[in-house]
């Protein structure tokens, strides 16, 4: 850890008690970080040992499991998600960090036959240092999904953690700098700002690549300072997925599916299923049986077993979701939700019921902005084409979901909306094997798979000719 500098807190969303006090790091401290990296990843032995990476990281995972509760009730604490949905995120973290643990392993180039008496070796070497940037919805798997490969590929990390969750950054970074063997300089990590102690690392001369994970015009920011230095980028960045139900649909799947597709994580996760599209003959019934389970849904502190919904992760958040609620009010019609959510224990905390908006017009901004809050818009359609031409009417392509008994249609439609994942007849699952990432304003690159070990990979061709001759 390299942070000298001023303090400052992460707040419980859910009652405004201070969960930590930390310090952030001074340009002194982001310096310090980098060449302790640099040093690490030029001279130690992590870059060439597979064995050594896979049992650091295995090891990481086993702690990761046995301190599940103590990190989940952090997280919950610190992020306000229901604690159901943080020991999801402790366990699928070990999980990814299993799967890039065996990869470490198997970080293999190809060869090849070039011609007569002629070999080509393609090798996979580690980028160097890796700048890996984080932000706060999922902030342990979202840091595991990043980190994990750039270790298993051998790479040295300084790791940027959103300033809304260093606590529980810090926590699971305390475990893995316990395992025997990692080299000094492997694991560092600084605090505080983006705009500041973000933008001294992605500028940096001696950062190879910088694995960023947040909003999109913060990634633009993030790539044009890392051109400077012409360094690789890895960017996963928002979304604003489209949720597509035709009138064959298995409905009661489709609704449970759109509520889990906007709700989860309180609709702060960048696959949201934030725009449901209905077709006529289902529109009516979707939207009242949807209104109803909204309606219906528990918010509370997401230390209640009970709460189904937990706060917002700040007061900034919680404001920002509001305003799109009244532009919402103002230019449509709210179906659930909707209302401040007052009185104890709601004023203490940074609440938002969970809402719905139909009827409205197509230009308007909820349409089109990531509002990352519990914030459903919902559009009719009459037939397959204006499905996929709504679908694709986004900057965005993170992700999609559509429902439908239609095989043929599924196929069709998966085909034609630009997104890097599409779910049919189901939402939210996410397979370490499978990449993610974005289309269009979405990102650069893929992460989780075989892909995102790559990602953190420079290739370099060796060439063998036997042959006394030049050209
Ligand atoms: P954010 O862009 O505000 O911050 C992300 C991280 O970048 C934080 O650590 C922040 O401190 C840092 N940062 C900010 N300015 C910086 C700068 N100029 N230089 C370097 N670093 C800087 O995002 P957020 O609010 O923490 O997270 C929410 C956003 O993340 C949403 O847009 C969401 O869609 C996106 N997200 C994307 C994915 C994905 O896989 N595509 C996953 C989760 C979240």
């Amino acid at each position: 850890m390299h942070a000298h500098g001023d303090p400052f807190e992460s707040t419980d969303p859910a009652t405004g008690e201070v969960v930590a006090i930390v310090a952030s790091s001074t340009p002194e401290d982001v310096d310090a970080a980098v060449h302790a990296a640099r040093s690490a990843a030029d001279t130690s032995v992590w870059g060439s040992s597979g064995e050594l990476r896979a049992s650091v990281l295995y090891g990481f995972a086993q702690l990761l499991r046995a301190d599940e509760q103590r990190l989940a009730e952090l997280l919950t604490r610190e992020q306000g998600k229901t604690i159901h949905e943080s020991l999801i995120e402790i366990r699928g973290s070990a999980k990814m960090t299993e799967y890039y643990a065996g990869l470490a392993r198997a970080v293999y180039g190809r060869s090849a036959v070039l011609g007569p008496n002629v070999t080509g070796v393609v090798l996979r070497e580690p980028a160097g240092v890796v700048a890996v940037i984080t932000p706060w919805n999922w902030p342990l798997t979202l840091l595991v999904r990043s980190l994990a490969p750039a270790l298993a590929a051998g790479n040295a990390t300084v790791v940027k953690p959103a300033s809304i969750t260093p606590a529980i950054t810090i926590a699971a970074l305390a475990l893995l700098a316990q395992q025997p063997g990692l080299p000094d300089g492997v694991l560092t990590c600084v605090l505080g700002p983006g705009g500041i102690v973000g933008d001294a690392l992605v500028g940096h001369d001696h950062v190879d690549m910088v694995a960023f994970t947040g909003e999109t015009e913060t990634g633009v920011r993030v790539m044009k300072r890392a051109a400077e230095g012409l360094r690789k980028v890895a960017l996963e960045l928002g979304g604003k997925a489209p949720n597509l139900v035709f009138a064959d649909a298995k409905l009661d799947k489709a609704i449970a599916g759109a509520e889990n597709a906007i709700f989860t994580t309180c609709g702060q996760i960048c696959t949201a299923g934030s725009r449901l599209l209905a077709e006529d003959a289902v529109y009516d019934e979707v939207l009242e049986r949807l209104a109803a389970v909204t309606n219906g849904l528990r918010v509370g502190d997401g230390l209640d077993p009970s709460s189904q919904l937990g706060p917002v992760a700040s007061r900034a958040q919680r404001d920002k979701v509001l305003e799109y609620v009244a532009r919402g009010r103002a230019e449509g019609t709210i179906v659930a939700g909707g209302a401040a959510l007052e009185g104890d224990p709601y004023d203490a905390g940074c609440f938002v019921s969970p809402t719905i908006v139909a009827d409205l017009p197509s230009d308007s901004i909820l349409l089109r902005d990531e509002i990352f809050g519990p914030v459903l818009t919902v559009q009719r359609f009459s037939d397959e084409a204006e499905a996929v031409e709504l679908a694709n009417a986004t900057e965005y392509g993170l992700a999609a979901g559509l429902w439908t008994q239609n095989l043929d249609r599924a196929w069709r439609v998966a085909r034609a909306i630009k997104a890097g994942t599409i779910w049919i007849n189901t939402y939210h699952h996410f397979y370490d094997e499978a990449e993610v990432g974005g289309y269009k304003r979405s990102g650069i690159g893929r992460q989780q798979g075989l892909e995102g070990l790559l990602e953190f990979t420079e290739t370099k061709h060796l060439n063998f000719d036997g042959n006394d001759t030049l050209w």
